[in-house]
């Protein structure tokens, strides 16, 4: 239950509070509001008035007479302000300006390397937004937050990418403070892994509480949804799989120095390293995908086993978080139920019964767009909040 007693600084904070109630969409009426909060219906029409008149809410057609004059109803109004996501990966980048309800307005896509530096990429990227919401024909000031995905793990608190491996010359470096001297607005950090968590969560599992998002491309790493919340941990990289050791990998290097990690067996670069050791002519996990859709035997069996790798380090997952869907996504998951199956030989196998009981191992739905959707996500978490709305009322 919100909390919509309370009052703030502001004088906003109840209407903020009143606002969390018409977050999900559906239209409401006063008298409903005032039944479900047992707040007076003044109070209740004075809240109303202040958020239409922000433009969050708006009246939307009336409920059916019964008998008498119709109550009139309101809901959320997505339309009323704009936020920028941006997918920054590691050759690619994306950015889209969506509403408040994570529907994309417009988007531009580019080649992009990451190691180009956080100067040339965050340049490109505030450019391009800003070109997209002119093109749009939005006003600058519609635009209220801007979340970014990247490739490396975040420090969520100060939004700094820490030690990140394939960003070069991005160690530390301020964000959201680099952003910030070019849009006034909230800016959200986090790894492309926890966003896609978010976004495959916004499009196909809006009412599961316990998901975990696994992406297995390049390297392998996971998002945990649990309780409806994203865990980040202590440092921001709850959920890093990739250099998790499995029994199979026990003389195989990985480029983290150690032996045996999951990432140096099961990413897309590590099947085709050991297709080639077979013989078999291929570079790059992209090469394999497409073996495995020509039905080709060897490419069908490395990413079975890559899957049962993926599966015996899920396995533990399952049995410290407990989820009730694990996603499957990254270049990868292109390959279809041949990896899912081999994730699913394993984890079904290992677990607890009860674990397994009602969990759906599944191909990510949200796929290439889960990453903008989810950087969508973040900016409208944090907008829609109650200390997100009564900033937005004191702009
Ligand atoms: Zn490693």
């Amino acid at each position: 239950m919100v909390d919509i007693s309370r009052g703030s600084a502001l004088g906003i904070s109840g209407a903020s509070e009143l606002f969390q109630l018409l977050r999900d969409g559906a239209p409401r009426t006063r008298a409903s509001l005032a039944q479900t909060t047992g707040l007076a219906r003044s109070t209740i029409a004075a809240r109303v008035d202040e958020l239409m008149r922000l433009g969050l809410v708006t009246p939307v057609a009336d409920a059916a007479s019964t008998g008498g004059r119709p109550p009139s109803q309101f809901a959320l109004n997505p339309a009323a302000r704009i936020v920028l996501a941006a997918d920054l990966g590691a050759s690619h980048a994306t950015i889209a300006v969506t509403d408040l309800a994570g529907t994309v307005l417009a988007s531009r896509s580019e080649p992009m390397d990451i190691a180009r530096g956080p100067e040339t990429v965050l340049g490109w990227m505030v450019e391009a937004g800003l070109a997209l919401v002119a093109e749009l024909g939005r006003d600058r000031k519609e635009l209220v937050a801007i979340g970014i995905g990247v490739p490396g793990p975040v420090e969520h608190s100060t939004g700094r990418p820490v030690n990140p491996p394939i960003m070069p010359g991005w160690d530390r470096f301020d964000v959201p403070g680099w952003v910030q001297q070019h849009l006034e607005v909230p800016v959200l950090v986090d790894n492309d892994v926890n966003i896609m968590a978010l976004g495959e969560r916004a499009l196909a599992w809006p009412n599961v509480e316990h998901l975990v998002f696994v992406k297995v491309a390049t390297g392998i790493g996971s998002g945990v949804i649990s309780g409806g919340l994203l865990q980040r941990g202590a440092q921001g990289i709850a959920g890093d799989i990739g250099h998790v050791r499995v029994a199979r990998g026990a003389d195989v290097p990985c480029h983290c120095g150690n032996r045996g990690c999951l990432e140096a067996l099961a990413s897309g670069p590590a099947i085709a390293r050991a297709l080639r050791e077979q013989g078999v002519d291929v570079q790059s996990g992209s090469d394999v995908v497409e073996l495995v859709k020509r039905g080709d035997i060897d490419a069908i069996q490395a990413v079975r086993q890559a899957g049962r790798d993926i599966g015996e380090v899920l396995t533990a997952c399952v049995s410290l978080v407990n989820p009730s869907v694990i996603a499957i996504g990254g270049s990868m998951a292109r390959a279809g139920e041949h990896l899912i199956a081999g994730v699913r030989e394993v984890v079904y196998t290992r677990s607890m019964p009860l674990a397994t009981e009602h969990l759906a191992i599944v191909q990510s739905a949200a796929a290439a767009n889960a990453a903008v959707l989810g950087a969508s996500m973040l900016a409208i978490h944090h907008v829609l909040s109650p200390e997100g709305i009564d900033a937005l009322a004191a702009r």
